[in-house]
């Protein structure tokens, strides 16, 4: 009677550490599983505009192209006029000069906005740095795409002009570096093609969606589903602050006469799921 108590005391026992082992292995991978999950698309391994951050490989792109609007697209400058484009924030003439097909920032004449609102869209932009220009990292040669007119995607000359990763042509600036570095040289033309998503907030003004962002960066990826942090911001980590699913799209004067031609948009619904 002893021993088969004993004997019971001890299959008990085993039964009670198999069990602790089990919860605790479940553990285990209950915490590397969040752990992959948290930091999926957001490692902050470095502080906004870590001039140590590494740059990205450069990569020669393919064959020049270009990208007429496809029949459903709304087309914002198909070479004749900015009409599609206010100055920015206003119903006044975008103050941007028009040549040969061209759209050229006059700086200090400001940013320029769509007079069109739009959220979740495909999105495609050529841009060119004249050769005159003479970059010095930030400075001379940069311009910005902005989705609600508040999100972001870097134009900056990339091709032999240095500056922190978070800030080169094709960066989400401040947030994500371009995963490489396909810019061609001052005097080519450049294209970006993005998908962007917009954030969504309830009634409460709480977020319940970041936005996303891709963006193929002369046919290249550079961007790939992002999560966006916020509303971009210089030097600081950004946050969200709700607004409309719908915003204007806005082109920076950042003081330097960058070039554009071939811009249209298609806006984009829910994805369908079959049944
Ligand atoms: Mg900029």
């Amino acid at each position: 009677m002893k021993n088969t108590s004993m004997q019971a005391g001890q299959s008990r026992l085993r039964r009670s550490i198999f069990r602790i082992s089990i919860v605790a292995g479940l553990f285990g991978v209950a915490v590397v599983t969040i752990g992959f999950v948290q930091s999926k698309d957001r490692v902050f391994t470095y502080p906004v505009h870590d001039t140590n951050r590494p740059q990205p490989a450069i990569v020669t792109p393919g064959a020049a192209c270009t990208s007429s609007a496809p029949s459903d697209a709304i087309v914002l400058f198909g070479g004749k006029d900015l009409s599609a484009w206010s100055k920015g924030g206003t119903d006044a003439p975008a103050g941007w000069a028009v040549k040969d097909g061209v759209a050229t920032i006059v700086p200090g004449s400001g940013d320029i906005t769509t007079r069109q609102s739009f959220g979740d869209c495909q999105f495609h932009i050529e841009w060119m740095v004249p050769a005159e220009l003479k970059c010095e990292s930030q400075h001379g040669c940069n311009s910005g795409l902005f989705f609600n007119s508040q999100y972001e995607l870097q134009i900056l000359n990339s091709s032999g002009n240095v500056t922190y990763a978070d800030g080169m042509a094709g960066s989400l600036y401040g947030q994500y570096p371009p995963l490489v570095n396909p810019c061609r040289p001052q005097g080519e033309w450049n294209t970006y093609d993005v998908i962007f998503r917009g954030p969504r907030f309830d009634a409460s003004a709480g977020i319940i969606r970041t936005a996303t962002e891709t963006v193929f960066f002369n046919g290249v990826l550079v961007q790939d589903d992002v999560e966006i942090l916020g509303a971009t911001v210089h030097g600081a980590r950004a946050s969200y602050s709700a607004h409309p699913e719908a915003g204007p799209i806005k082109l920076q004067d950042h003081g330097d006469p960058l070039k554009f031609r071939n811009i249209w948009i298609r806006p984009l619904g829910k994805p369908q799921v079959a049944e």
